[in-house]
């Protein structure tokens, strides 16, 4: 899942980049409202962190031009408490408010829950509950189960298994399950992810009868069921 936050706070954005990619996310960072904006039109995220607050263009600026033409689920971060303030965001398009400084439990917490709000209003064809052979997996509530049982994975080896199950049957090359999944495109990141393919293995696959997720010699990795 791919998140924006729009940051003039240097520090905050790198602490909130930080703990959201350890939480699973794929995080993108603008440090001012025109960047923000600009990003915010041209790619897909399924959720944006906007400050209020940001040089360029401010946030209520930024939401009300966004909301032309998008809907993505926007949390805003403020260090203002006063009513009308909040009254003036929510009209302008603002999903959640979380006022400064906060704890990170609870910028998850809202976010999770404006994903969740989110999930059942998407369009056909974007399910949140997606399935091969006796595997199941909730992107929403970032649960996954086989046979009836449910695995214990990590945020990043859920973020892996479910890009799999998203384009399932489909070889994908380490360079881009890299790029996908953390957000990396050099050379190093390969190793990276046979590591993450091992332990994923070790609980999606051996503990169950059936293999899922294959190896395609000199390409990549496949999910998909096979019958031998
Ligand atoms: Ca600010």
């Amino acid at each position: 899942m791919k998140l924006l936050v729009i940051e003039d706070e240097v520090k905050l954005a790198d602490y909130l980049r930080k703990g959201l990619t350890e939480e699973g996310f794929v995080v993108d960072v603008a440090h001012n409202g025109v960047d923000g904006l600009h990003l915010a039109m041209e790619s897909d995220y399924e959720l944006l962190v906007l400050d209020g607050m940001l040089p360029g263009i401010d946030g209520l600026s930024l939401l009300t031009a966004l909301r032309q033409s998008k809907q993505t689920p926007v949390l805003m971060l403020t260090a203002r408490v006063r009513v009308e303030d909040r009254v003036r965001g929510l009209q302008s398009g603002a999903d959640d408010y979380l006022i400064k400084p906060f704890a990170f439990s609870e910028l998850l917490a809202r976010i999770q829950g404006l994903l969740r709000r989110a999930g059942p209003a998407r369009a056909p064809g974007s399910a949140t509950v997606l399935g091969l052979a006796d595997l199941e997996i909730d992107l929403v509530r970032r649960k996954a189960m086989r046979a009836g049982r449910r695995l214990d994975l990590t945020a990043q080896e859920f973020s892996l298994l479910a890009l799999f199950v998203r384009r399932q049957g489909e070889v994908l090359s380490r360079t881009e399950i890299a790029e996908q999944v953390w957000d990396m495109n050099f050379d190093s990141a390969t190793n990276v992810v046979d590591v993450a393919i091992r332990r994923l293995r070790s609980k999606l696959d051996a503990p169950f009868e059936g293999t899922l997720l294959h190896t395609v010699r000199g390409m990549g990795y496949v999910l998909e069921v096979r019958n031998t």
